[in-house]
């Protein structure tokens, strides 16, 4: 077995000292317990909705185990930091972890069953496949953070070997992400169903982000300039497709001027192919990746044809 850092307060590391009352809602730690219990509902008649997570519970991860708890009869809530999709030079280390209120949240919610792996529970020595979504064109966060889709995709592989058939519930923030686990269960035929939920947004627009956590004061006052400047350009685009790529660097520029320290892509694309547009009949979406000092926010928001 692989030696790695065990989470802060995992729930099977029963130190007994933090006199908090345990938690009453299941929490389990193998691939192999999670096959079990996944195979039993299933055996009772019951559908299986599953949401996979890296934990730092906000409103939007909530909403998807809402969501799952509307059309299926056993949620599975997962909890994972999963080292593979972070690059060498990103912020594994420093992303939030708050197992216990995690926990909580799940419980509130009605979460049947947590699924919170360390990293030897998830990947033994024993483990060398890989497995990656290869488009011909490699875009937006793909082009910028080669480690991340194929992190997500080998780890979910991974987990939907053991899951089995289920819906998973995928969230619209990380729209690449929903799109990439999309083409792996069709092109690999995996008997598992994708439903993409909304983006959660805070009431000032910005987008729920464990990483919003990294933002100082300062910084969170600028960040849902991002989103208004999508919402600004997208109607731009609406109503003049022929000059998006100007209403495009103009965007880059006011974000540019308003704090934000660097555009990583401001783009538009088609929504299906995340091809470059090729006409204003095409359903069309806007996607940024930006930084304000170190933390970099993603977000995106459909162009809505007027006509
Ligand atoms: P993460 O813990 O960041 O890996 O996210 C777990 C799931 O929650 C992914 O499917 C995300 O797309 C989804 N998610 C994250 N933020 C939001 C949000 N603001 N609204 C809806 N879903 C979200």
């Amino acid at each position: 077995m692989e030696e790695s850092a065990k989470p802060a307060s995992h729930p099977s590391d029963s130190d007994g000292a933090s006199g908090d009352p345990a938690p009453t809602i299941d929490v389990i730690s193998s691939l192999e317990d999670l096959e079990e219990r996944m195979a039993a509902a299933r055996a009772k008649g019951q559908s299986v909705g599953l949401v996979p997570t890296m934990g730092s519970i906000h409103d939007g991860h909530r909403s998807l185990v809402q969501r799952a708890r509307e059309e299926t009869g056993f949620v599975v809530a997962t909890l994972y930091v999963n080292p593979l999709q972070f690059g060498a030079d990103e912020d594994l280390d420093a992303y939030p972890r708050s197992f216990k209120q995690d926990i909580a949240h799940f419980e509130k919610d009605g979460v049947d069953l947590v699924f919170a792996p360390r990293d030897e529970d998830m990947y033994n020595s024993d483990f060398q496949t890989r497995v990656e979504v290869a488009p011909k064109r490699r875009v937006l966060c793909d082009a910028f953070r080669p480690s991340f889709l194929p992190g997500v995709t080998t780890e979910l592989a991974r987990l939907f070997g053991f899951t089995g058939s289920c819906t998973v519930y995928l969230g619209e923030k990380d729209y690449q992400q929903a799109m990439t686990v999309r083409q792996m269960l069709f092109d690999l035929h995996m008997p598992l169903t994708v439903r993409v939920c909304p983006t959660i947004r805070a009431a000032d627009g910005l987008a729920l982000s464990s990483r919003n956590e990294y933002l100082s004061l300062d910084e969170r006052a600028i960040a849902p300039l991002l989103y208004a400047q999508m919402r600004l350009a997208a109607g731009r685009i609406a109503a003049d497709f022929q000059s998006y790529k100007e209403t495009l660097k103009a965007a880059r520029q006011a974000l540019l001027k308003t704090g934000f320290s660097d555009v990583q892509y401001f783009e538009l694309l088609d929504e299906e192919t995340l091809d470059t547009p090729l006409s204003a009949q095409r359903k069309n979406r806007l996607f940024a990746a930006v930084f304000l000092g170190k933390t970099r926010l993603i977000d995106n928001v459909p162009v809505i044809r007027t006509l």
